[in-house]
């Protein structure tokens, strides 16, 4: 049995956001920083609540980001809507087999990985779990770390259009897939920033583990 470490919460002491500001036994949560006054608070304020209902919007808008075409080619001679699988199938049956497994990781695969994550984080926060702490920590890292190249595929999607332009006399415009898919990027992204990671070291730990 190892001692666990005292957290600064249970100690009743409270950093202030803005300056840094170390203060002691703040009784309520409509206190101001005695030195720059910005609120203060233990916890991101309603912070499941606000993960909570992002995560469901992203889940709602996962669905016609994968069913609605993203991508619209005309020319001359053919129109076609693409979804981000027609796509990604398209990519592959033409032998670009790389750029179809990147297509499919970064617009497919990761963002689903990140709101499963995220449910796990949000769900084990909410019945107080003290299950597998550390780990969770390091997976909301993770999450917080793809965020950052989420915005792959919009780079992916920006190179194909530059090949097609480039080689025909065809246009690419975005289709209504897109606008979802980029809502569920960033919408995703705003679910990570409101969920508050010292949430999973806040319930007490047991003594046997
Ligand atoms: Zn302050």
């Amino acid at each position: 049995m190892k001692p666990h470490p005292a957290s600064a919460a249970a100690q009743g002491l409270l950093n202030c956001h803005s300056c840094g500001l170390l203060s002691k036994n703040v009784p309520n949560a409509s206190d101001r920083c005695p030195r720059c006054g910005t609120h203060l608070h233990m916890r991101k304020p309603n912070s499941l609540t606000r993960t909570w209902a992002l995560l469901i919007a992203a889940f709602i808008l996962y669905i016609p980001a994968n069913l609605l075409p993203v991508m619209h080619t005309a020319s001359i001679i053919y129109e076609e809507d693409d979804t981000i699988m027609s796509g990604v199938i398209y990519l592959w049956t033409s032998g670009s087999w790389p750029l179809a497994i990147l297509v499919f990781c970064a617009s497919v695969t990761v963002p689903l990985a990140k709101l499963i994550a995220l449910t796990i984080l949000a769900i084990t926060a909410q019945r107080k779990s003290t299950w597998r702490q550390q780990e969770r920590t390091k997976l909301y890292r993770m999450v917080e770390f793809v965020g950052r190249w989420s915005m792959l595929d919009i780079f992916v999607v920006a190179l194909m259009v530059g090949l097609v332009h480039f080689q025909s006399l065809a246009t690419i415009s975005a289709g209504p897939g897109a606008l979802a898919f980029a809502s569920v990027v960033v919408i995703t992204m705003f679910a990570a920033m409101s969920f508050d990671p010292r949430l999973i070291w806040d319930p007490e730990p047991k003594d046997d583990d």
